[in-house]
């Protein structure tokens, strides 16, 4: 099956399993290979598909991001792509996961920010017998035992990944102030949509997961056609496997079929708090430089109302 959308509907997954005569759990480890198709590795060519049942029926595809030129930190991994695919989409509940090759631990640990993680079922396929895959989900307690994760670090009642934030962040300045950073203003070519570009990343912001350091941030990229695409900061307990905004945003330009290549992203912006002990600016700059080097980039600061968090907020 060729396929270049990173969500089936709940309807097509139903139809698909009835023509294939499987249950639609069974259906599940079937479509791996063809989201293994969809993933971009060009150093280690190790493609890499995960796919996940929701409880609402639909079919989210997670592949492996790989940025040449770049250390290897700013790789995105399938089961994070899938997570932040299935953010994009709606919150909804995660309850399978097929993946082609045993998730690292990076990305065991990056599960754990869902709740009930522990409880996520998760099926190989590389190494399981395709005749009775139904029967060898195991879950995420299996592949990480004596867990660390947000129940060590957070109250109870703190929103978790896949759970609605808002983070209460509002511009620091007026939207008629110029970028915070003027050397990250562009040299008279901008005639993108700035002010939509700007509260698509506010909004990313906004619904970013960082509850550890208190410090959310998001990132919206244009492509050349005007199309935006936000993506949130998520954090992970454990602190190295948390996934950048850029990453974040990256993911839904490959979902949402952003083309072969990042050079068609020409704009973006990143938002995040002024003067926060986790800063995404450097990185960010230095990623899409490298990955999109026509993208005319951004940084606009804002304070923070409210917060979920319990950290406190500049
Ligand atoms: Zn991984």
């Amino acid at each position: 099956m060729e396929r270049t959308q990173f969500v089936i509907e709940a309807a097509e997954v139903e139809s698909m399993a009835k023509e294939s005569g499987l249950t639609v759990l069974q259906l599940l480890p079937s479509v791996v290979k063809t989201a293994q198709k969809l993933a971009r590795p060009p150093i280690s060519k190790y493609h890499v598909g995960a796919v996940g049942l929701c409880s609402d029926g639909r079919i989210f595809f997670g592949v492996n991001l790989e940025f040449p030129g770049l250390p290897l930190h700013h790789s995105v991994h399938a089961e994070q792509f899938l997570i932040t695919n299935i953010s994009i989409n709606g919150d909804t509940h995660l309850n399978y996961i097929a993946v082609s090759a045993a998730p690292c631990g990076h990305c065991r640990q990056f599960l754990q920010e869902i709740r009930s993680a522990s409880d996520i079922q998760i099926l190989i396929t590389s190494t399981e017998n395709e005749d009775n895959q139904e029967d060898i989900f195991r879950p995420v307690s299996y592949f990480l035992p004596h867990r660390f994760g947000p129940d060590d670090l957070l109250d109870k009642d703190v929103p978790l990944l896949l759970e609605p934030h808002h983070n209460g962040l509002i511009f620091k300045d007026n939207l008629s102030n110029p970028s915070s950073n003027p050397n990250n203003r562009c040299n008279g070519v901008a005639d993108y949509k700035e002010d939509e570009l700007k509260f698509a990343a506010l909004e990313a912001a906004n619904k970013s997961h960082a509850p550890y350091s208190g410090c959310p941030s998001g990132v919206a990229l244009m492509d050349s056609k005007g199309k935006i695409y936000r993506g949130s900061y998520v954090e992970s307990a454990a602190y190295n496997p948390s996934l950048g905004p850029v990453q974040a945003a990256m993911v839904a330009y490959v979902a949402s079929g952003g083309g072969d290549g990042y050079e068609k992203i020409v704009a973006g912006v990143l938002v995040e708090k002024e003067g926060a002990v986790v800063r995404q600016e450097g990185t960010a700059q230095l990623l899409l430089q490298s990955v999109s080097p026509k993208c005319d980039f951004r940084v606009f600061h804002c304070n923070s109302i409210s917060c979920n968090c319990k950290k406190p907020c500049s």
